[in-house]
């Protein structure tokens, strides 16, 4: 079975991976022993993704690893129309070092006095072979940011996001409505489609 090395060790997008790509084994950072942070500095997604990418690329490379695998690194965040796109790639640290409360209390704020409420989610995948030749591929999207908190499931910006296609917020959906139209499920189709 072809091997898929996702930069990351979130459980959550690892299972996720797995459900929607069966016939790869899925291996995050903890299986191949990559410990250290990955500063995450970029001013774009595709940048953070890129940063991911080459990161875990010249890991394996120093190691002299030589199995046949490709590695995916992610990045994701809402964006705002009428904030110029914020919080973006801050997204989950919009409010600084402070809760997912306060990032989401932070948009309300900031989205008082607007009319234009529209927004997306975006997800963002480098995928990279280990002679570093890079593809992107990106799922959105789009809804409206509710002016108060909708819902309890999902997590961080879902119970404030009104999905046009669902007709609900993120945070009212269960997860499998959520994943048949969420930005990270619509990547992850366009990956199947470059590997
Ligand atoms: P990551 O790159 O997937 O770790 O996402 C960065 C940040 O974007 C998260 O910490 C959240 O604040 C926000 N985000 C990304 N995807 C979602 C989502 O599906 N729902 C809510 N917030 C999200």
């Amino acid at each position: 079975m072809k091997k898929i090395i996702l930069a990351s060790n979130n459980k959550h997008k690892v299972k996720e991976f797995r459900e929607m790509l069966p016939e790869y084994e899925i291996l995050p950072l903890e299986d191949i022993g990559y410990y250290d942070d990955i500063v995450e500095d970029g001013e774009t997604f595709l940048d953070n993704a890129l940063i991911k990418a080459k990161a875990v690329v010249s890991f394996l490379n120093s190691k002299d690893f030589k199995e046949d695998v490709i590695v995916v690194a992610d990045d994701s965040g809402l964006c705002i129309n009428a904030l110029g796109g914020a919080p973006g790639v801050h997204s989950a640290r919009y409010a600084g070092d402070h809760t997912v409360e306060a990032n989401r209390q932070k948009v309300l704020n900031e989205l008082k006095d607007k009319q234009d409420r529209s927004a997306y989610f975006i997800t963002v995948l480098a995928v990279m072979n280990l002679d570093g030749e890079y593809k992107f591929v990106e799922g959105k999207t789009f809804g409206d940011i509710t002016p108060d908190v909708r819902g309890y499931a999902g997590f961080a910006y879902d119970p404030i996001f009104y999905s046009y296609e669902l007709g609900k917020t993120f945070g009212e959906a269960t997860a499998e409505e959520k994943n048949s139209v969420s930005h990270r499920a619509r990547a992850i189709i366009e990956l199947k489609k470059v590997l």
